[in-house]
């Protein structure tokens, strides 16, 4: 078993109200691999630039993630700055540079053209698509996505939707995509334009998830002091996707998709702890095992989704 993901590897900036961080490693594939790897085999497709801090990226190749499918060429990093305000509810993006990414032709390895579960994690929707074209016979494909690319790559973005298993996206994005006010009506407008699954993340707010006859609300994880909340949404798609994958050979189903949002909720929540990806570096097993029991026996809060 192992996931294939495609993302951003980045250099953020990011300030919050509990300090700053430079150029620190980040970017959808590297929140997501650093989560994944506590569940299962990461194969990574991503391009950084010459400016690339790659020693950086140790922790993960330690944990397990395969990075034989990150290109490194001539130019820049993909580059993003965000400033959080309101208490953590509020993201600007100060400034996206696609850098190395704009000009990306992924070419999946050869050896992980036989993965089963792939992860499309947020990037242009173009490469996504590219990267999904070279996998033999996925089993099960989940993406997620932001506002940057709803609204600058519409297109792409549905042609993409229609070939998901499972859309993760949070509620603002959800809405902007839909067009539909409430989260329940977002996730049916987006069900009807292909994936079977949607998972809302709602922040603190906890998750939803929605099939076709079915919904379920999972709680969040209470975190004492959030230092910086970059990289929630890949590590609770980590989580997720990571037990997913694992659970394929067992009997799935129902409790398999209960058990993936505790996961996930639980992987989030350590993402928030820290700057970046810090908080995966040294994260033990037993704490991993013991937020998503936390998670799991916590009642969630309703959003309207009927269990
Ligand atoms: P999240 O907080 O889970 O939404 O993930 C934030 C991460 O996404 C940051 O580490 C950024 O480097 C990365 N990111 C921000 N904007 C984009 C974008 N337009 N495309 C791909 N990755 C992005």
């Amino acid at each position: 078993m192992s996931v294939l993901v495609v993302g951003s590897v980045a250099l953020d900036t990011v300030e919050t109200s509990a300090g700053r961080a430079d150029r620190v490693i980040g970017g959808s594939a590297v929140f997501f691999g650093a989560s994944a790897s506590r569940f299962t085999d990461v194969r990574v497709v991503a391009v950084v630039g010459d400016d690339y801090p790659l020693g950086e990226l140790r922790f993960l190749e330690d944990a397990g993630v395969d990075l034989r499918g990150l290109e490194q060429t001539a130019g820049e990093s993909f580059f993003w700055a965000g400033r959080y305000r309101d208490d953590f509810a509020v993201r600007d993006t100060l400034e996206t540079r696609l850098g190395v990414f704009g000009a990306f032709d992924p070419v999946v390895p050869e050896a992980y053209r036989d993965s089963e579960t792939v992860f499309l994690g947020n990037i242009d929707p173009v490469l996504q698509l590219r990267v999904l074209d070279q996998i033999a016979s996925p089993r099960l494909v989940a993406a997620d996505t932001m506002n940057f690319w709803i609204s600058g790559a519409r297109d792409a973005l549905l042609r993409l939707l229609s070939r998901l298993d499972v859309l993760l996206v949070n509620d603002e994005e959800a809405f902007q995509l839909s067009g539909q006010p409430d989260v329940a009506l977002a996730a049916a407008w987006i069900r009807e334009q292909g994936p079977e699954l949607v998972v809302v993340k709602l922040g603190e707010r906890g998750a939803a998830i929605f099939a076709d006859d079915w919904s379920f609300d999972c709680p969040s994880h209470p975190v004492a002091q959030v230092m910086d909340p970059t990289g929630a949404g890949d590590a609770f798609a980590g989580g997720f996707v990571g037990h997913l994958d694992r659970a394929l050979a067992g009997p799935g189903g129902r409790a398999a998709l209960k058990s993936a949002m505790a996961y996930g909720a639980a992987m989030g929540s350590f993402a928030v702890e820290a700057f970046s990806a810090d908080r995966f570096r040294d994260l033990r097993a037993g704490e991993v095992e013991a937020r998503f029991r936390a998670v799991r026996d916590r009642r969630a809060v309703p959003t309207g989704a009927r269990s």
